[in-house]
């Protein structure tokens, strides 16, 4: 029983982890001011720079915002 209860905590610990990393993909072009959360979106379908994958939080923390094809 100890090791399912284990288990248990080491399944809900990787789930707190994705809520906070969300990943989400960025063009990185100069002018590049959105993030996506879907890497085949229409918005990075005219990225001409490489397209680099980050969490939301370093994003927003980069002063990113949502693509308006996701809204
Ligand atoms: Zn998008």
């Amino acid at each position: 029983m100890k090791t399912l209860a284990f288990f248990i905590l080491f399944l809900t610990s990787i789930t707190c982890k994705e809520n906070t990393a969300t990943k989400v993909y960025l063009c990185k072009s100069e002018g590049g001011k959105k993030y996506h959360y879907k890497s085949n979106c229409r918005g990075l379908n005219n990225c001409q720079h490489k397209i680099i994958a980050t969490t939301l939080e370093k994003a927003k923390g980069q002063g990113k915002t949502l693509c308006g094809w996701e809204k």
